[in-house]
């Protein structure tokens, strides 16, 4: 399998590892996204290591890009594809690396974010999404793709999650969040403001690209209209990396079967690598 471009550093080596979780059978709607993480990895030879946003190259950071994690044989089942995901994650912050993961759809967030929070228990996570991805189940199924953030709240409590770009869901969702979580609807007004709670404690950042715009990120299983622009995502990104205490992070739900001109995965190429040169060491 292809490596992410200037991902060559070995494992022990390596301060980042970069993994893909080929799994979509809890989407809701267009499937598509377990073939993301072989997309993401092909196009990258399309984009330049270097980045004139931050002027880094990944030739001066040492990502290993690990490969896929293996689905079990019934991995379809979630809970099954949750723990693999958890497996992989605590190796890797066992051996004090920064685990950064591709989906997949967005419950692939859940193993990852089980492994982080057993490290560090007072973390808070941060979520871009168009979606809330707050219900309690979808039709009986407690693990979906849609019900992800409220597990996540179910290990954190009250006050711990901070969410931005929302544009969707139902009205139940919304009103729950109201109570439970930091909800900034369309876009990242009160990004400042939660940079400032959340202080020194750990954070898990966790990217739905859907929070883009269709216009620039068709290739998704729920494209929702009315998102932010790639530059606003950057500049959000940026600032969440400069400024808080950043301990693992994911970028799931681009569907490559619904990226008919290839732009939405080449934007995920370029996204990937500006969080790789973001992250702290
Ligand atoms: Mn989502
Ligand atoms: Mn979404």
């Amino acid at each position: 399998m292809p490596k992410f471009i200037g991902c060559g550093a070995t494992f022990d080596d390596a301060e980042v590892v970069l993994f893909g979780v080929p799994y979509d059978a809890t989407s809701t709607y267009r499937k598509g996204s377990r073939l993301a993480p072989t997309a993401i990895r092909k196009e990258s030879v399309g984009i330049e290591t270097y980045s004139p946003y931050v002027d880094r190259d990944l030739g001066d950071v040492r990502v290993c890009d690990a490969g896929d994690v293996k689905v079990p044989p019934l991995g379809l089942l979630p809970a099954a594809m949750v723990y693999s995901v958890e497996e992989q994650t605590q190796k890797i912050l066992d051996a004090g690396k920064f685990p950064l993961m591709l989906g997949g759809e967005h419950l692939v967030t859940l193993g990852a974010f089980k492994a982080v929070h057993k490290k560090y228990p007072d973390v808070c996570v941060i979520h871009f999404d168009a979606h809330t991805d707050l219900r309690d189940d979808w039709e009986g199924e407690r693990l979906n793709h849609s019900t992800v953030i409220r597990r996540c709240f179910e290990l954190t409590g009250k006050g711990r999650i901070f969410q931005f770009g929302i544009r969707s869901g139902e009205r139940g969702e919304f009103e729950w969040a109201k109570a439970n979580t930091h909800l900034c609807k369309h876009n990242f007004a009160s990004l400042g403001d939660a940079i400032k709670q959340i202080g020194k404690r750990p954070v898990y950042f966790t990217i739905d690209l859907d929070v883009l715009d269709p216009s620039e990120m068709g290739g998704t299983g729920t494209p929702e209209a009315g998102g932010v622009a790639f530059l606003e995502l950057l500049g959000a990104t940026q600032e969440i990396f400069g400024t808080l205490n950043v301990v693992g992070c994911d970028i799931n739900e681009l569907s490559p079967p619904y990226d008919v001109n290839g732009a939405s995965t080449a934007l995920a190429c370029k996204y990937l690598r500006e969080v790789l040169l973001f992250v702290n060491r």
